[in-house]
C-alpha cells in the first residue's frame, strides 16, 4: 500500500491511532522520506518543534523536530532509542494532537539518542533542556503516550473542557 504524502494531516486526540505502539521502520527508503518531508512541512505549518508519524496516522518509530531558535536544523530520527539522565524538571509542554490544552510535564533534564537519520545512517545525539524535552515528547508518541497521561490530577483536571470539546470535534 502506497501513501500520498500530501493527503497527511495532523490527527487530534481521541484518535485511536494517537494509543497504538508504532512498528520499527523496516528500511528507509523514498516512501519514508517523502512522509518525513511531509511530516516536516506539516509541523511549520503548524509552528510545532516535534511530530511523531503516529500523529499523522502511521503507526511508524519516527519523528521530526527542531530547536525553538529561529532558523534551527530541522531533523528526522527512525526508530529512536532514548536514554534519559539527569534531573528531573517540570516545564510546561503543549501537543500539535492536543490543540489549546497546555502543563507542565515531569521530564528528564538531559537525554541520549540514537537512531537512523533519513539516509539510513546510525546517528547518536546528546541533548539537555529543551530538545531532550521535545524527544521525549515524540518518543512517547510512538509508546501511544500522551501528556494526559503525564499530568498531574490536578492539571488533567484543569484539561478536562479541552478534551471533552476535542471528543466531541470528533463527533
Ligand atoms: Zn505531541
Amino acid at each position: 500500500v502506497s501513501i500520498d504524502p500530501a493527503s497527511l494531516r495532523i490527527l487530534h486526540y481521541p484518535h485511536p491511532i494517537l494509543r497504538r505502539r508504532a512498528r520499527a521502520v523496516e528500511r528507509v527508503d523514498e516512501e519514508v522520506q517523502a512522509v518525513a518531508r511531509r511530516m516536516v512541512e506539516l509541523m511549520i505549518e503548524a509552528e510545532g518543534v516535534g511530530l511523531a508519524a503516529t500523529q499523522v496516522g502511521l503507526p511508524w518509530r519516527m519523528f521530526v523536530c527542531r530547536d525553538r531558535a529561529e532558523g534551527a536544523p530541522i531533523d528526522t530520527y527512525v526508530n529512536p532509542q532514548l536514554h534519559l539522565s539527569g534531573d528531573i524538571e517540570a516545564e510546561e509542554e503543549g501537543c500539535l494532537s492536543l490543540p489549546e490544552i497546555r502543563a507542565p510535564i515531569r521530564r528528564s533534564a538531559a537525554a541520549r539518542l540514537a537512531a537512523l537519520d533519513l539516509e539510513g545512517r546510525s546517528v547518536q545525539r546528546e541533548a539537555s533542556g529543551f530538545i531532550a524535552r521535545v524527544w521525549q515528547h515524540e518518543f512517547d508518541h510512538l509508546n501511544g503516550v500522551l501528556i494526559i497521561d503525564r499530568m498531574t490530577p490536578m492539571d488533567r483536571l484543569a484539561a478536562r473542557r479541552g478534551l471533552r470539546n476535542l471528543e466531541s470535534a470528533a463527533g
